[in-house]
């Protein structure tokens, strides 16, 4: 079969779900399959998953995607790897079997530990090298949990019997029985251990949190022939040639392949990244320098802000406290008063990420009277959304010093439109929403296809991203600020609440 008349098949392995995307040489979807898994909170705070679901999970929704589509492995001309980022996994080099499961990007178990690091004056040296704040959020310092905490394992991994992954990593693994032990230089760039500059494993950052040089895997590029893989999937091999963490594939996805190009994707979290370009960006308002993707050589670096609570406020308004029976009609709700009733709900439910990295900040409703309604409590949680990320933005503006003329969105809670006219109401900037939603999958689809010959170059690309609609601003400068003000002062009322007395 001719190459262009094949398809590129995406791995989208998310925080709660894998999914298998199909798409055409169009950049169209042609099938989706898509599987949850457990997620596991042993303690309060803590957060894991079972490595052996991931991949489970993963190798089933492949073979759904490909058998909804009627297609073998003939009609595959590649595939790409997006995934969850920093989730850290541990397992043993011969029998594949994980020595615990993996601690997920969410878990805090490690905060006590990361606010020591602080205080011993560590944060200057691993900002200057990985671009990252100290903080649980990343790889390092759960490895070495698992190092201290299972019984044996330090042991084990100081006799290079261990290897460390994230979860890319392990796809990798799993896809070719082993064979193949590697991380994209954007993943890697996640883990508190990697050099942005030098591109190498740190030794010092290794030694500080003792962990084994020998338990790391090879760093690689994003686009490239990584292996051909056969079985146990696959009757005959198709290379693997794209691989990013999933908001680098994203930011490739959405064609932000220029400098000074941003996208907010708005899931579970929010997530804002810019391409800065060949240039890493030292940030003064504390977002992360990170990798956004390396292809033929060349390392573009990237800016990015997270915010931990997203569209995850809303599910909490559906499954936390049953106000909303669906997510969708929080549109409807907010729309249905004129204005927040003087309402704001900091989502601070697992803490504050960027700009303010509050691990003790919780969540926090203010400004409450006898007239406040659902309708306002979901209004309040939306806008709650929207002010975070333009927090994020007020500080990327600074740090990058130029006003982006547009934000490319995506994400599950981008189908709101109150949410989406709110966010270019305050954040003064049209907001941007493309056809194609998936477009994590669809990055490592192009990542993977450019790498192959299935796409020709990156200005081929670029004449496939399509728009659905454009969100410009409308409401008053004036009347932005005043509720960014009351905003600020809500901000002010959650940080630090749960700090020891
Ligand atoms: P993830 O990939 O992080 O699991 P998704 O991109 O699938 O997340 O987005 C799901 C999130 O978006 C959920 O937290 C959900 O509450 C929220 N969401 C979905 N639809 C809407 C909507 N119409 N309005 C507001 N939030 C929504």
């Amino acid at each position: 079969m001719h190459l262009k008349n094949k398809y590129v098949l995406a791995i989208d392995q998310g925080t709660t779900s894998s999914r298998a995307i199909l798409f055409n040489r169009q950049g169209n979807i042609v099938t989706v399959a898509q599987k949850a898994f457990q997620q596991y909170f042993p303690n309060p705070g803590w957060v894991e998953h079972d490595p052996n679901e991931i991949w489970y999970t993963q190798s089933s929704v492949i073979k759904e995607a490909m058998a909804k589509a009627d297609v073998s492995e003939n009609h595959i001309a590649c595939i790409g790897i997006a995934n969850q980022r920093e989730t850290t996994i541990v397992w043993d080099r011969e029998t594949g079997f994980p020595v615990y499961n993996a601690i997920v990007w969410q878990d805090r178990r490690t905060s006590d530990y990361c606010e020591e690091l602080k205080e011993k004056g560590y944060a200057e040296c691993i900002q200057q090298k990985t671009g990252l704040v100290i903080d649980a959020y990343f790889s390092a310092t759960k490895i070495r949990w698992i190092l201290d905490n299972v019984k044996g394992v330090r042991e084990r991994a100081g006799r290079g019997e261990l290897c460390f992954g994230t979860v890319d990593t392990w796809l990798m693994w799993k896809l070719t029985r082993g064979e193949r032990f590697i991380t994209d230089v954007t993943n890697a760039s996640r883990t508190m251990l990697f050099n942005i500059h030098t591109q190498e494993w740190d030794k010092e950052l290794l030694e500080l949190f003792n962990i084994p040089p020998v338990m790391m895997p090879e760093v690689v590029s994003c686009s490239d022939v990584f292996a051909e893989v056969a079985t146990p999937l696959f009757k005959s091999p198709i290379p693997v040639s794209g691989m990013a963490g999933d908001q680098q594939a994203a930011l490739f996805g959405q064609l932000c392949i220029e400098e000074g190009m941003i996208k907010t994707t708005y899931g579970t979290g929010c997530f804002m990244i810019a391409n800065t370009g060949d240039k890493p960006v030292v940030s003064q308002n504390n977002l992360l320098t990170t990798i956004g993707w390396k292809i033929a050589g060349k390392v573009t670096y990237a800016l990015e802000g997270s915010v931990f609570v997203g569209g995850a406020a809303i599910q909490w308004l559906r499954d936390g406290i049953g106000l909303i029976p669906n997510a969708s009609i929080s549109e409807q709700l907010a729309k249905a008063v004129s204005d927040n009733g003087g309402v704001y709900f900091v989502p601070a439910l697992t803490g504050l990420g960027a700009p303010y990295w509050d691990q003790y900040a919780r969540g926090t409703i203010v400004g409450i009277t006898r007239g406040t309604t659902a309708c306002h409590l979901t209004r309040a949680a939306l806008e709650g959304i929207c002010y975070q990320v333009y927090d994020v933005l007020m500080a990327m503006e600074n740090d990058i010093n130029y006003k982006p003329k547009e934000i490319r969105v995506d994400g599950g809670a981008i189908a709101n439109n109150f949410l989406m006219q709110f966010q270019a109401d305050i954040s003064r900037c049209p907001v941007v929403r493309p056809r194609v939603l998936e477009t994590t999958a669809l990055g490592a689809a192009y990542l993977a296809g450019l790498a192959v010959g299935y796409w020709k170059n990156i200005d081929e690309l670029k004449e496939q991203w399509s728009l659905d609609k454009v969100f410009s601003p409308e409401m008053k400068k004036e009347e932005a600020s005043r509720l960014l003000s009351e905003w600020h002062k809500a901000i002010g009322s959650a940080r630090g609440w749960a700090l020891p007395n």
